[in-house]
Protein backbone atom coordinates (compact mmCIF):
# COMPACT_ATOMS: atom_id res chain seq x y z
CA UNK A 1 0.00 0.00 0.00
CA UNK A 2 1.61 3.27 -0.79
CA UNK A 3 0.75 6.23 1.69
CA UNK A 4 -0.42 9.89 0.78
CA UNK A 5 2.30 11.14 3.26
CA UNK A 6 5.35 9.10 5.45
CA UNK A 7 6.81 11.27 7.96
CA UNK A 8 10.30 10.75 9.58
CA UNK A 9 10.48 11.81 12.89
CA UNK A 10 7.98 12.33 16.09
CA UNK A 11 8.88 15.46 17.72
CA UNK A 12 6.81 17.87 17.99
CA UNK A 13 6.88 19.23 14.10
CA UNK A 14 6.19 15.13 12.87
CA UNK A 15 3.22 14.55 15.41
CA UNK A 16 1.26 18.02 14.67
CA UNK A 17 1.68 17.51 10.93
CA UNK A 18 0.86 13.84 11.24
CA UNK A 19 -2.46 14.26 12.92
CA UNK A 20 -3.67 17.15 11.42
CA UNK A 21 -2.57 15.33 7.59
CA UNK A 22 -5.24 12.65 9.27
CA UNK A 23 -7.35 15.15 10.06
CA UNK A 24 -7.80 16.08 6.52
CA UNK A 25 -8.14 12.59 5.30
CA UNK A 26 -4.75 11.88 4.33
CA UNK A 27 -3.30 8.40 4.98
CA UNK A 28 0.36 8.82 7.00
CA UNK A 29 2.96 6.63 8.70
CA UNK A 30 5.37 8.14 11.11
CA UNK A 31 8.89 6.08 11.34
CA UNK A 32 10.73 7.09 14.76
CA UNK A 33 13.76 5.73 15.76
CA UNK A 34 13.13 6.49 19.09
CA UNK A 35 11.36 3.67 20.92
CA UNK A 36 8.23 5.52 21.69
CA UNK A 37 7.10 9.49 20.31
CA UNK A 38 7.87 12.51 21.20
CA UNK A 39 10.70 13.72 19.66
CA UNK A 40 14.28 15.55 22.05
CA UNK A 41 12.00 17.82 23.89
CA UNK A 42 8.92 15.68 24.93
CA UNK A 43 11.22 12.26 24.92
CA UNK A 44 9.73 9.65 26.83
CA UNK A 45 7.00 11.76 27.76
CA UNK A 46 4.22 9.36 28.26
CA UNK A 47 6.25 7.15 30.69
CA UNK A 48 8.59 9.80 32.47
CA UNK A 49 5.80 12.39 33.04
CA UNK A 50 4.42 10.38 35.80
CA UNK A 51 7.82 9.98 38.07
CA UNK A 52 9.97 12.74 36.42
CA UNK A 53 7.28 15.35 34.73
CA UNK A 54 8.10 17.58 38.52
CA UNK A 55 11.65 17.70 37.84
CA UNK A 56 11.53 18.03 33.68
CA UNK A 57 8.52 20.84 34.48
CA UNK A 58 5.49 21.63 32.33
CA UNK A 59 7.20 22.71 29.06
CA UNK A 60 8.49 19.15 29.17
CA UNK A 61 4.53 17.25 30.44
CA UNK A 62 2.77 19.53 27.98
CA UNK A 63 4.41 16.98 25.10
CA UNK A 64 1.28 14.39 26.13
CA UNK A 65 -0.75 16.69 24.47
CA UNK A 66 0.49 15.66 21.30
CA UNK A 67 1.48 12.12 22.10
CA UNK A 68 -2.23 11.89 23.20
CA UNK A 69 -3.04 13.36 19.74
CA UNK A 70 -1.19 11.33 17.73
CA UNK A 71 -2.64 8.14 19.19
CA UNK A 72 -6.13 9.23 18.61
CA UNK A 73 -5.24 10.01 14.92
CA UNK A 74 -5.58 6.44 13.76
CA UNK A 75 -2.12 7.25 12.41
CA UNK A 76 0.76 4.31 11.60
CA UNK A 77 3.43 5.22 13.80
CA UNK A 78 6.24 2.82 13.47
CA UNK A 79 9.07 3.18 16.34
CA UNK A 80 12.02 1.81 16.73
CA UNK A 81 12.27 2.58 12.99
CA UNK A 82 15.83 3.96 12.09
CA UNK A 83 15.88 5.50 8.25
CA UNK A 84 18.68 4.78 6.48
CA UNK A 85 17.75 5.71 3.05
CA UNK A 86 15.05 7.38 0.56
CA UNK A 87 14.81 6.84 -2.97
CA UNK A 88 12.79 8.64 -5.30
CA UNK A 89 9.05 8.16 -5.82
CA UNK A 90 9.49 7.62 -2.50
CA UNK A 91 10.65 4.47 -1.28
CA UNK A 92 11.59 4.52 2.34
CA UNK A 93 14.40 1.65 3.93
CA UNK A 94 14.48 1.45 7.55
CA UNK A 95 15.52 -0.84 10.28
CA UNK A 96 13.08 -2.32 12.88
CA UNK A 97 13.91 -4.70 15.44
CA UNK A 98 16.68 -5.99 13.41
CA UNK A 99 15.16 -6.28 10.16
CA UNK A 100 15.41 -4.55 7.30
CA UNK A 101 12.04 -3.21 5.68
CA UNK A 102 10.85 -0.84 3.06
CA UNK A 103 7.54 1.86 2.62
CA UNK A 104 6.08 3.91 -0.01
CA UNK A 105 4.54 6.98 0.08
CA UNK A 106 3.60 9.23 -2.23
CA UNK A 107 4.97 12.38 -0.22
CA UNK A 108 7.32 13.37 2.40
CA UNK A 109 7.81 15.50 5.66
CA UNK A 110 11.03 15.34 6.94
CA UNK A 111 10.86 16.53 10.86
CA UNK A 112 13.96 14.84 12.25
CA UNK A 113 14.81 17.63 13.80
CA UNK A 114 17.69 19.14 15.68
CA UNK A 115 21.76 18.07 16.63
CA UNK A 116 23.83 19.57 18.74
CA UNK A 117 26.75 21.55 17.45
CA UNK A 118 29.72 19.69 17.66
CA UNK A 119 32.08 21.00 20.62
CA UNK A 120 35.70 20.00 19.81
CA UNK A 121 37.95 21.22 22.68
CA UNK A 122 40.70 19.69 23.95
CA UNK A 123 40.19 16.31 25.91
CA UNK A 124 36.42 16.22 24.71
CA UNK A 125 36.37 12.30 23.07
CA UNK A 126 37.57 11.52 26.63
CA UNK A 127 35.44 8.96 28.54
CA UNK A 128 33.04 11.15 30.58
CA UNK A 129 32.63 13.86 28.60
CA UNK A 130 29.21 13.66 26.51
CA UNK A 131 27.22 16.40 25.44
CA UNK A 132 24.61 17.95 27.76
CA UNK A 133 21.59 16.79 25.82
CA UNK A 134 23.11 13.02 26.45
CA UNK A 135 23.08 13.74 30.08
CA UNK A 136 19.21 14.96 29.74
CA UNK A 137 18.17 11.97 27.85
CA UNK A 138 19.16 10.08 30.59
CA UNK A 139 17.59 12.00 32.81
CA UNK A 140 14.57 11.68 30.53
CA UNK A 141 14.46 8.10 29.55
CA UNK A 142 16.36 6.63 33.22
CA UNK A 143 16.09 9.24 35.66
CA UNK A 144 19.78 9.22 36.16
CA UNK A 145 21.85 12.29 37.09
CA UNK A 146 25.66 12.34 37.19
CA UNK A 147 26.73 13.64 40.63
CA UNK A 148 28.69 16.86 40.51
CA UNK A 149 29.03 17.00 36.89
CA UNK A 150 30.27 20.21 35.09
CA UNK A 151 28.19 22.39 32.54
CA UNK A 152 30.48 23.84 29.39
CA UNK A 153 29.35 25.91 27.04
CA UNK A 154 26.05 28.30 26.55
CA UNK A 155 22.66 28.32 25.60
CA UNK A 156 19.10 28.44 26.98
CA UNK A 157 19.13 24.60 26.84
CA UNK A 158 22.24 24.60 29.18
CA UNK A 159 20.24 26.43 31.67
CA UNK A 160 17.57 24.38 30.93
CA UNK A 161 19.33 21.19 32.07
CA UNK A 162 21.03 22.97 34.78
CA UNK A 163 17.74 23.88 36.24
CA UNK A 164 16.83 20.68 36.09
CA UNK A 165 20.17 18.92 37.57
CA UNK A 166 19.10 20.98 40.22
CA UNK A 167 15.14 19.86 40.67
CA UNK A 168 16.77 16.48 40.62
CA UNK A 169 18.77 17.29 43.41
CA UNK A 170 22.40 16.30 42.02
CA UNK A 171 22.80 19.87 41.12
CA UNK A 172 26.21 20.72 38.76
CA UNK A 173 29.32 20.86 40.51
CA UNK A 174 29.86 24.96 37.99
CA UNK A 175 28.64 25.81 35.29
CA UNK A 176 32.07 27.41 32.70
CA UNK A 177 29.89 29.56 30.11
CA UNK A 178 31.42 30.90 26.99
CA UNK A 179 29.24 33.82 26.41
CA UNK A 180 30.70 37.35 27.26
CA UNK A 181 29.24 40.64 28.28
CA UNK A 182 29.89 41.57 25.01
CA UNK A 183 27.44 39.14 23.52
CA UNK A 184 24.73 40.74 25.61
CA UNK A 185 25.46 44.03 25.07
CA UNK A 186 24.96 43.18 20.80
CA UNK A 187 22.05 41.16 21.87
CA UNK A 188 20.41 44.60 22.74
CA UNK A 189 19.94 45.26 19.69
CA UNK A 190 17.21 42.62 19.25
CA UNK A 191 15.75 43.55 22.37
CA UNK A 192 12.61 44.48 20.77
CA UNK A 193 11.90 41.09 19.89
CA UNK A 194 13.05 39.74 22.93
CA UNK A 195 10.20 41.56 24.50
CA UNK A 196 7.84 40.40 22.00
CA UNK A 197 8.72 36.68 23.42
CA UNK A 198 8.60 37.49 26.70
CA UNK A 199 7.29 33.87 27.83
CA UNK A 200 10.83 32.52 26.60
CA UNK A 201 12.87 35.48 28.36
CA UNK A 202 10.33 35.02 31.72
CA UNK A 203 11.38 31.31 31.84
CA UNK A 204 14.90 31.55 31.02
CA UNK A 205 14.74 34.07 34.20
CA UNK A 206 13.45 31.86 36.29
CA UNK A 207 15.84 28.91 35.40
CA UNK A 208 18.56 30.89 36.17
CA UNK A 209 17.13 32.21 39.46
CA UNK A 210 16.77 28.80 40.29
CA UNK A 211 20.74 27.85 39.89
CA UNK A 212 21.22 30.85 41.69
CA UNK A 213 19.19 29.67 44.78
CA UNK A 214 21.30 26.18 44.89
CA UNK A 215 24.49 27.77 44.85
CA UNK A 216 25.78 26.58 41.38
CA UNK A 217 29.17 28.50 40.70
CA UNK A 218 29.09 30.40 37.34
CA UNK A 219 32.25 31.08 35.64
CA UNK A 220 30.89 33.83 32.60
CA UNK A 221 33.54 34.73 29.83
CA UNK A 222 35.03 31.38 29.72
CA UNK A 223 38.56 31.19 27.34
CA UNK A 224 41.01 28.12 26.60
CA UNK A 225 38.72 25.41 27.86
CA UNK A 226 39.98 22.23 28.00
CA UNK A 227 39.10 18.51 29.83
CA UNK A 228 42.18 16.84 31.59
CA UNK A 229 42.35 13.30 32.54
CA UNK A 230 44.24 10.20 31.41
CA UNK A 231 41.86 7.90 30.20
CA UNK A 232 39.03 9.39 31.48
CA UNK A 233 38.08 13.11 32.44
CA UNK A 234 39.24 14.40 35.68
CA UNK A 235 39.08 18.02 35.60
CA UNK A 236 37.86 21.18 33.35
CA UNK A 237 41.03 23.73 33.31
CA UNK A 238 39.52 27.60 31.69
CA UNK A 239 40.97 31.05 32.17
CA UNK A 240 38.27 32.91 33.72
CA UNK A 241 39.06 36.82 34.13
CA UNK A 242 42.82 36.44 33.74
CA UNK A 243 43.30 33.51 35.85
CA UNK A 244 43.69 29.85 35.30
CA UNK A 245 41.35 27.69 36.68
CA UNK A 246 40.60 23.90 37.42
CA UNK A 247 37.70 22.26 38.27
CA UNK A 248 37.93 18.38 39.46
CA UNK A 249 35.29 16.13 38.16
CA UNK A 250 34.30 13.04 35.98
CA UNK A 251 31.60 13.93 34.14
CA UNK A 252 31.72 17.20 31.79
CA UNK A 253 28.51 18.34 29.84
CA UNK A 254 29.07 20.01 26.66
CA UNK A 255 26.94 22.05 24.98
CA UNK A 256 26.94 25.63 22.56
CA UNK A 257 23.45 25.10 21.10
CA UNK A 258 21.82 23.05 18.14
CA UNK A 259 21.91 22.76 14.18
CA UNK A 260 19.43 21.87 12.12
CA UNK A 261 19.68 17.79 11.37
CA UNK A 262 20.01 18.31 7.12
CA UNK A 263 21.04 14.67 6.70
CA UNK A 264 18.07 13.14 5.38
CA UNK A 265 17.42 16.29 3.60
CA UNK A 266 20.61 16.35 1.79
CA UNK A 267 20.23 12.84 0.77
CA UNK A 268 17.69 13.56 -1.07
CA UNK A 269 19.74 16.36 -3.18
CA UNK A 270 17.81 19.51 -1.47
CA UNK A 271 19.38 22.67 -1.88
CA UNK A 272 21.07 24.48 1.63
CA UNK A 273 22.76 27.56 2.41
CA UNK A 274 24.70 28.85 5.22
CA UNK A 275 22.85 31.13 7.52
CA UNK A 276 25.38 33.03 9.39
CA UNK A 277 22.88 34.10 12.48
CA UNK A 278 22.32 30.38 13.47
CA UNK A 279 25.82 29.49 12.14
CA UNK A 280 24.48 26.75 10.29
CA UNK A 281 23.16 25.60 6.60
CA UNK A 282 19.60 25.28 6.24
CA UNK A 283 17.03 23.74 3.62
CA UNK A 284 16.27 25.83 1.15
CA UNK A 285 12.47 26.41 1.29
CA UNK A 286 9.13 28.32 0.76
CA UNK A 287 6.80 29.47 4.04
CA UNK A 288 5.17 26.08 3.96
CA UNK A 289 8.33 24.01 4.36
CA UNK A 290 8.15 22.81 0.41
CA UNK A 291 11.74 22.21 -0.66
CA UNK A 292 12.72 22.50 -4.33
CA UNK A 293 12.30 18.30 -4.71
CA UNK A 294 8.80 17.79 -5.29
CA UNK A 295 6.63 16.24 -3.24
CA UNK A 296 8.98 16.70 0.03
CA UNK A 297 8.46 18.99 2.84
CA UNK A 298 10.61 19.64 6.00
CA UNK A 299 9.38 20.82 9.36
CA UNK A 300 10.57 21.79 12.72
CA UNK A 301 13.92 21.93 13.82
CA UNK A 302 15.92 20.72 11.05
CA UNK A 303 14.46 23.60 8.50
CA UNK A 304 16.33 26.10 11.03
CA UNK A 305 16.24 26.10 14.54
CA UNK A 306 13.14 27.46 16.03
CA UNK A 307 11.94 25.51 19.21
CA UNK A 308 9.58 23.23 20.04
CA UNK A 309 6.11 25.24 19.93
CA UNK A 310 7.83 26.67 16.06
CA UNK A 311 7.97 23.42 14.92
CA UNK A 312 4.46 22.12 16.05
CA UNK A 313 3.30 25.23 13.74
CA UNK A 314 5.10 24.22 10.85
CA UNK A 315 4.52 21.32 11.11
CA UNK A 316 0.22 21.93 10.96
CA UNK A 317 1.58 24.55 8.01
CA UNK A 318 3.33 21.55 5.90
CA UNK A 319 0.58 19.33 6.50
CA UNK A 320 -1.91 21.72 5.53
CA UNK A 321 0.08 22.32 1.46
CA UNK A 322 0.37 18.78 1.48
CA UNK A 323 -3.39 18.07 1.64
CA UNK A 324 -3.58 20.98 -0.32
CA UNK A 325 -1.35 19.20 -3.44
CA UNK A 326 -3.13 15.43 -2.56
CA UNK A 327 -6.73 17.24 -3.81
CA UNK A 328 -8.16 17.25 -0.04
CA UNK A 329 -7.99 21.10 0.40
CA UNK A 330 -8.69 23.94 -1.71
CA UNK A 331 -6.25 26.64 -1.90
CA UNK A 332 -9.09 29.19 -0.06
CA UNK A 333 -9.44 26.84 3.23
CA UNK A 334 -5.68 26.27 3.46
CA UNK A 335 -5.06 30.04 3.44
CA UNK A 336 -7.59 30.48 5.99
CA UNK A 337 -6.92 27.43 7.88
CA UNK A 338 -2.98 28.41 7.69
CA UNK A 339 -3.43 32.43 9.10
CA UNK A 340 -3.29 31.53 12.80
CA UNK A 341 -0.56 29.87 12.21
CA UNK A 342 1.61 32.04 10.55
CA UNK A 343 0.94 34.71 13.40
CA UNK A 344 2.13 32.08 15.72
CA UNK A 345 5.15 31.01 13.84
CA UNK A 346 5.95 34.94 13.69
CA UNK A 347 5.41 34.92 17.31
CA UNK A 348 7.28 31.70 18.83
CA UNK A 349 9.96 33.58 15.76
CA UNK A 350 10.23 36.76 17.75
CA UNK A 351 13.07 35.82 20.43
CA UNK A 352 15.08 33.96 18.58
CA UNK A 353 17.47 36.95 16.58
CA UNK A 354 18.30 37.69 20.70
CA UNK A 355 19.00 34.47 21.78
CA UNK A 356 21.07 33.59 18.91
CA UNK A 357 23.43 36.92 19.69
CA UNK A 358 23.51 36.47 22.89
CA UNK A 359 24.78 32.38 22.93
CA UNK A 360 26.69 32.13 20.20
CA UNK A 361 28.95 29.14 19.58
CA UNK A 362 32.01 28.86 21.60
CA UNK A 363 34.39 30.64 18.82
CA UNK A 364 37.50 28.33 19.70
CA UNK A 365 35.12 25.23 19.37
CA UNK A 366 34.60 26.59 15.71
CA UNK A 367 38.13 26.67 14.99
CA UNK A 368 39.93 24.22 17.17
CA UNK A 369 43.53 23.75 18.15
CA UNK A 370 45.90 21.50 15.78
CA UNK A 371 45.73 18.52 18.49
CA UNK A 372 42.52 19.11 18.86
CA UNK A 373 40.03 15.58 17.23
CA UNK A 374 37.43 16.98 15.06
CA UNK A 375 36.41 13.18 12.73
CA UNK A 376 35.72 11.12 16.05
CA UNK A 377 34.69 8.32 14.04
CA UNK A 378 38.22 8.47 11.92
CA UNK A 379 40.42 10.38 14.57
CA UNK A 380 41.20 12.88 12.04
CA UNK A 381 42.28 16.34 14.13
CA UNK A 382 41.95 20.54 13.02
CA UNK A 383 45.47 19.87 11.86
CA UNK A 384 44.71 17.42 9.52
CA UNK A 385 42.42 19.43 8.03
CA UNK A 386 44.37 22.32 7.37
CA UNK A 387 47.16 20.31 6.43
CA UNK A 388 44.85 18.67 3.65
CA UNK A 389 44.20 22.32 2.38
CA UNK A 390 47.45 23.26 2.05
CA UNK A 391 47.49 20.42 0.20
CA UNK A 392 45.10 21.88 -2.16
CA UNK A 393 41.73 20.59 -0.41
CA UNK A 394 39.10 22.46 -1.00
CA UNK A 395 36.11 21.36 0.26
CA UNK A 396 34.77 18.52 3.09
CA UNK A 397 34.25 15.60 0.33
CA UNK A 398 37.38 15.55 -0.44
CA UNK A 399 38.67 15.26 2.89
CA UNK A 400 36.99 11.61 2.88
CA UNK A 401 39.54 10.98 -0.03
CA UNK A 402 42.56 13.11 1.97
CA UNK A 403 41.90 11.25 5.33
CA UNK A 404 38.61 9.33 5.69
CA UNK A 405 37.01 12.47 7.83
CA UNK A 406 32.84 11.78 7.54
CA UNK A 407 33.33 7.83 6.60
CA UNK A 408 32.85 6.70 9.72
CA UNK A 409 29.44 5.38 11.58
CA UNK A 410 28.13 8.80 12.14
CA UNK A 411 28.54 10.09 8.28
CA UNK A 412 29.68 13.03 9.29
CA UNK A 413 26.95 14.18 11.29
CA UNK A 414 29.20 15.39 14.31
CA UNK A 415 32.11 16.68 12.00
CA UNK A 416 30.58 18.35 9.21
CA UNK A 417 30.32 21.65 10.51
CA UNK A 418 33.80 21.63 11.54
CA UNK A 419 35.57 20.47 8.81
CA UNK A 420 33.90 23.13 6.68
CA UNK A 421 34.95 26.14 9.07
CA UNK A 422 38.06 24.83 8.95
CA UNK A 423 38.75 24.63 5.29
CA UNK A 424 36.63 27.94 4.55
CA UNK A 425 39.10 29.68 7.33
CA UNK A 426 42.15 27.77 5.56
CA UNK A 427 41.09 28.93 2.35
CA UNK A 428 39.87 31.86 2.78
CA UNK A 429 36.52 30.79 1.26
CA UNK A 430 32.75 31.40 2.66
CA UNK A 431 30.91 28.28 4.11
CA UNK A 432 28.33 28.11 1.10
CA UNK A 433 31.63 28.26 -1.01
CA UNK A 434 33.18 25.33 0.82
CA UNK A 435 29.97 22.99 0.34
CA UNK A 436 29.43 20.59 3.07
CA UNK A 437 29.52 16.56 2.67
CA UNK A 438 27.57 14.96 0.00
CA UNK A 439 25.57 12.41 1.89
CA UNK A 440 24.05 9.28 0.65
CA UNK A 441 22.23 6.03 1.94
CA UNK A 442 23.19 4.67 4.55
CA UNK A 443 22.24 7.83 6.77
CA UNK A 444 22.55 5.25 10.06
CA UNK A 445 24.47 2.38 9.91
CA UNK A 446 22.73 -0.53 9.24
CA UNK A 447 23.87 -4.27 9.45
CA UNK A 448 24.38 -7.04 6.95
CA UNK A 449 22.15 -9.46 9.04
CA UNK A 450 19.15 -6.40 8.88
CA UNK A 451 19.34 -6.38 5.01
CA UNK A 452 19.56 -10.12 5.12
CA UNK A 453 16.44 -9.94 6.99
CA UNK A 454 14.63 -7.52 4.91
CA UNK A 455 11.26 -7.81 4.20
CA UNK A 456 9.14 -7.42 0.33
CA UNK A 457 8.69 -3.83 -0.35
CA UNK A 458 5.76 -2.44 1.30
CA UNK A 459 5.78 -5.41 4.08
CA UNK A 460 6.85 -3.30 7.02
CA UNK A 461 8.71 -4.55 10.00
CA UNK A 462 5.74 -3.82 12.67
CA UNK A 463 3.37 -6.24 10.59
C1 LIG B 1 19.58 16.35 22.56
C2 LIG B 1 18.58 17.48 22.52
C3 LIG B 1 17.79 17.75 23.62
C4 LIG B 1 16.85 18.77 23.59
N1 LIG B 1 16.11 19.03 24.71
C5 LIG B 1 15.25 20.06 24.70
C6 LIG B 1 14.48 20.38 25.87
O1 LIG B 1 14.56 19.70 26.88
N2 LIG B 1 13.67 21.47 25.82
C7 LIG B 1 13.55 22.24 24.70
O2 LIG B 1 12.80 23.22 24.70
N3 LIG B 1 14.24 21.94 23.57
C8 LIG B 1 15.08 20.89 23.57
N4 LIG B 1 15.80 20.61 22.43
C9 LIG B 1 15.51 21.37 21.23
C10 LIG B 1 14.30 20.63 20.65
O3 LIG B 1 14.77 19.41 20.09
C11 LIG B 1 13.54 21.25 19.57
O4 LIG B 1 13.27 22.59 19.71
C12 LIG B 1 12.27 20.49 19.20
O5 LIG B 1 12.20 19.21 19.78
C13 LIG B 1 12.25 20.35 17.72
O6 LIG B 1 11.21 19.52 17.34
P1 LIG B 1 11.29 18.71 15.98
O7 LIG B 1 9.97 18.05 15.84
O8 LIG B 1 11.75 19.59 14.89
O9 LIG B 1 12.43 17.63 16.18
P2 LIG B 1 12.76 16.57 17.31
O10 LIG B 1 11.96 16.76 18.53
O11 LIG B 1 14.23 16.59 17.45
O12 LIG B 1 12.33 15.18 16.65
C14 LIG B 1 13.03 14.63 15.58
C15 LIG B 1 12.81 13.14 15.60
O13 LIG B 1 13.33 12.61 14.39
C16 LIG B 1 13.86 11.35 14.66
N5 LIG B 1 14.83 11.02 13.61
C17 LIG B 1 15.84 11.79 13.13
N6 LIG B 1 16.50 11.13 12.16
C18 LIG B 1 15.89 9.92 12.03
C19 LIG B 1 16.13 8.79 11.20
N7 LIG B 1 17.10 8.77 10.27
N8 LIG B 1 15.33 7.69 11.35
C20 LIG B 1 14.32 7.69 12.26
N9 LIG B 1 14.05 8.74 13.07
C21 LIG B 1 14.83 9.84 12.96
C22 LIG B 1 14.50 11.49 16.04
O14 LIG B 1 14.56 10.24 16.69
C23 LIG B 1 13.53 12.44 16.74
O15 LIG B 1 12.60 11.74 17.54
C24 LIG B 1 16.72 19.56 22.43
C25 LIG B 1 17.52 19.28 21.31
C26 LIG B 1 18.43 18.24 21.33
C27 LIG B 1 19.27 17.97 20.11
Amino acid sequence: MKRDLAIIGAGPAGMAAATQAAELGLSVTVLDEQPRAGGQIYRDVDRASISRGHLLGKDYTDGARLTEGLRQSGVEHISGAVVWAIEDGFRISYTCAGRGAQIEADRILLATGALERPMPIPGWTLPGVMTAGAGQILLKQSGIVAQGAVLVGSGPLLYLIAAQMVRAGTPPAAMIETQTPGDMIRALRHVGGALRGWPYMAKGLKMLAEIKRAKVPRYTGATQIAVEGEGKADAVTFTHKGGKQRIACETVFLHHGVVPNTQAARSLGIGHHWDPVQGAFVPELDAWGQSDVAGVFIAGDGAGIGGAKLAEHAGRLAALKIAQNAGRLSTQDCDRLATPLRRAVTRERAARPFLDAAYPPYGSALHPADSTIVCRCEEVTAGDIRRYAKLGCLGPNQTKAFGRAGMGPCQGRYCGLTVTALLAEANGRSPDETGYYRIRPPLKPVTLGELAAMNDTDLDAAE
